[in-house]
Formats: C-alpha cells, sequence, structure tokens
C-alpha cells in the first residue's frame, strides 16, 4: 500500500488542517507507514514527523532528536510544566521560522508498536518536538504560534507555499 517513498505536504494542504484519526490496534500496515515516515524524516533531516505531513490523517509520529528513533502511536500530553521559547522549523512549512512558547518538560503516553502503552518524560528540545508533532495530530502549526510582526513578514511566503502546494495537487 505504501510501498512508494512518502511525500511531505506542504502548508496549504487540506490534510494539515484536519484532527488524525486515533489507531485502535497498532498493525503491520501501520509498522510499515512508521519505518517509511522514519526513513522520510531522515532523507529531509528531520527531528520528528507525523502521519499527517504525509498526507495520512492518523494518529502516528516519529521522532529523533540524536538520542534515538521514537515511534509513537496516539501519543498525548498528560502533563506539562515550565515554559520555554525554542525557535521552530517545520518539513511542512519549509522556509519559516517560528518563535513558539511551550512547556520545557511534558509527560506523553503513547503506544508502541506492539500496542503496549509507554510513558515517556520529555525536557528541553525532545518536549518541544513532541509538542510539535502532537499539535500535528489536531491540525496545528507554528505558523498559529506567530506574533503579529512575525504574521507580516511570513505573509508573502505562506501565499507562495500555498500556490505551490495546490499546484502540486494538480493531477495534469
Ligand atoms: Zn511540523
Amino acid at each position: 500500500m505504501h510501498e512508494t517513498e512518502l511525500k511531505i505536504k506542504v502548508f496549504g494542504a487540506a490534510i494539515l488542517r484536519k484532527k488524525a484519526q486515533p489507531i485502535k490496534f497498532v498493525t503491520l500496515e501501520h509498522r510499515k507507514l512508521l519505518s517509511q515516515m522514519a526513513q522520510t524524516m531522515y532523507t529531509d533531516t528531520g527531528i520528528g514527523l507525523a502521519a499527517p505531513q504525509v498526507g495520512i490523517g492518523v494518529q502516528l509520529v516519529v521522532a529523533d532528536i540524536g538520542q534515538g528513533l521514537y515511534k509513537l502511536i496516539n501519543p498525548r500530553i498528560v502533563k506539562r510544566q515550565g515554559q520555554q521559547v525554542i525557535k521552530e522549523g517545520c518539513l511542512s512549512v519549509p522556509g519559516i521560522c517560528i518563535r513558539v512558547k511551550r512547556a520545557k518538560r511534558v509527560w506523553v503516553e503513547a503506544l508502541d508498536e506492539d500496542n503496549k502503552m509507554v510513558k515517556i518524560q520529555a525536557q528541553d528540545l525532545f518536549a518541544c518536538v513532541l509538542q510539535h508533532e502532537i499539535d500535528h495530530l489536531k491540525g496545528k502549526l507554528i505558523v498559529d504560534y506567530a506574533s503579529l510582526l512575525e504574521k507580516i513578514k511570513i505573509k508573502r511566503k505562506l501565499a507562495a507555499l500555498k500556490i505551490t502546494s495546490r499546484s502540486c495537487d494538480l493531477k495534469i
């Protein structure tokens, strides 16, 4: 089903704004998809990727900040602590950086590939990445955190991205 290489959806694609569906039971297909997502993330030198970014509306996330690969199913934040501001980019919003205020520490619950519940405590960059990816599952993007000034600055770039993503959908 997903034998071909995954393609990153860019700002303007409707799937990026939709809520991803939870997965009831992790199957071989999901495991395959997670592996392909990890490959895509490494190829594009990302440190996190959520399924909606490759056009699939399910709650799958991969992340690796250089300390090992995490494959998470239905991840949710159960506790937050502190605050941090990191300048974030996003594979789906290329060329744009936004200062995002998030929790410094998060506790996340998810399923692993074997349908077992896992609990992760993350801080600093890893906490930032997990919050960013969980946002993707809710249809939220870094541009939603932009200040008024940042919004003005990125307006043209976003409009250009929207046109690019639209023309990509044209099957001609
Ligand atoms: Zn992103």
